[in-house]
């Protein structure tokens, strides 16, 4: 059965571009880069490549603002931590209620392990933030304000530059969590105030286990990852050189492309979205329609489980995500749905859908039929569904 892959938010398939560059460097060109001869020589400079690919795409001044890591994880924990130690006599950090477990578990286990004391800003209903809350929160002890740029649930951007604006006028350092949004919109660094950004290689066509973390330049940081010399003494550990080189191949394949491919990849979003919301009744969106990721959208189908859908659309080839957070054994609904308010009955039926750009119109008009067929299988056996009796309010 062919895959119709609608969770490119989870992780994206890698760019047949992007293999094909990293294939040298496993069993041909194996040098490693710190090494003195040749060998080692020509793998640094193509380390130097990728750095500065990534440099353009995102629009850094210097190519030696970007030092790769891990993965995005390793990024948020690297900022936050990074920061503290830059600053140990400042115990305040500021995040939101709908971070990324990268980042929300990072300030929950320096709250309760170290003793840092943690503000997590609401959102509103469509999961926008109110940025008065933001000014009034920060003190002249907040080392590091962490504020997501959009949302790896509903797609939501925040108004990220005013935000950064804001914490540099209050004289804290801004790190913002960039793994759902690199990729997707334009970057441009230069103009803007934001101290660090995170980045993942598997979010935008590149391998797994490869991200990187953007420092602008006379930023104070202590590396996360204590070792040799590497990324210019701030995180040690030998390059993982293959994968350094496919996420600078993915992106100088999203800087060429960008503004083109995510022109379509809305329009088929947009496509999904409305025919299911006039064909299906009782759906909605979750989220800022206007500020949004152009990949992602989270439809909410009242009366049924998010997982009942998902398991028949697997079953038809097709893989999306729900919203709830079953997986951790609990049958609550997703923290992100939860802090916007979404009723119960709306969070519990909610699917998040997140196209690329491999994404064809077929596939989009297959999706809409199999989900009419689906949700409508799905209510008429629900005990909570529109034609039968039990009503839940
Ligand atoms: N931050 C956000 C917003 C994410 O969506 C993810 C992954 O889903 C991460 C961080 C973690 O990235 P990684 O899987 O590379 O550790």
């Amino acid at each position: 059965m062919k895959t119709i892959y609608f969770d490119n938010n989870a992780t994206t398939k890698l760019a047949p571009e992007v293999f094909e560059e990293m294939q040298p460097y496993f069993c041909d060109l194996y040098g490693n880069p710190s090494s003195m001869h040749h060998f080692g020589g020509q793998v640094a400079k193509k380390i130097i490549e990728a750095r500065m690919r990534i440099a353009k795409l995102l629009g850094a001044k210097s190519p030696s603002e970007i030092i790769f890591t891990s993965c995005g994880t390793e990024s948020d924990n690297a900022a936050i931590i990074g920061t503290l130690r830059s600053y140990p006599q400042k115990k305040h950090i500021i995040t939101t209620k709908v971070e990324h477990p990268a980042v929300l578990n990072t300030c929950r286990y320096l709250h309760q392990k170290e003793g840092y004391q943690v503000t997590y800003l609401p959102v509103d209903s469509s999961g926008q933030l109110d940025l008065n809350e933001l000014r009034e929160a920060i003190t002249s002890d907040t080392a590091i304000v962490s504020i997501m740029y959009a949302n790896n649930e509903t797609g939501v951007i925040f108004p990220i530059s005013e935000i950064a604006h804001i914490v540099k006028e209050k004289g804290a350092v801004f790190h913002t969590d960039a793994v759902q949004a690199v990729g997707k919109i334009p970057f441009n660094l230069q103009e803007s105030p934001i101290d660090m950004l995170s980045l993942s290689g598997h979010k935008l066509h590149a391998p797994k286990g490869i991200g990187a973390l953007y420092l602008k330049e006379g930023t104070k940081f202590e590396p996360f990852l204590i070792g040799g010399h590497q990324e210019l003494g701030r995180r040690g550990g030998t390059e993982n050189v293959a994968s350094i080189i496919g996420l600078g191949k993915a992106c100088e394949l999203a800087s060429l492309n960008i503004a083109e491919e995510q022109n379509k990849v809305k329009t088929l979003r947009d496509k999904l979205e409305n025919s299911l919301l006039q064909r299906v009744p009782s759906t909605r969106v979750n989220g800022d329609r206007m500020h949004r990721l152009p990949n992602t959208s989270n439809i909410s189908f009242e009366f049924i489980e998010g997982e009942a859908i998902l398991l028949l659309l697997s079953d038809r080839g097709i893989a999306a995500s729900s919203g709830s957070a079953c997986t951790s054994g609990s049958l609550e609904p997703s923290h992100v749905l939860r802090s916007m308010g979404v009723p119960f009955t709306h969070a519990h039926g909610s699917i998040r859908f997140s196209l690329s750009r491999y994404t064809t119109e077929e596939e989009i008009a297959t999706v809409i039929n199999e989900l009419i067929s689906i949700v409508d299988r799905l209510r008429a056996i629900s005990p909570f569904g529109p034609k039968n009796k039990v009503s839940i309010h």
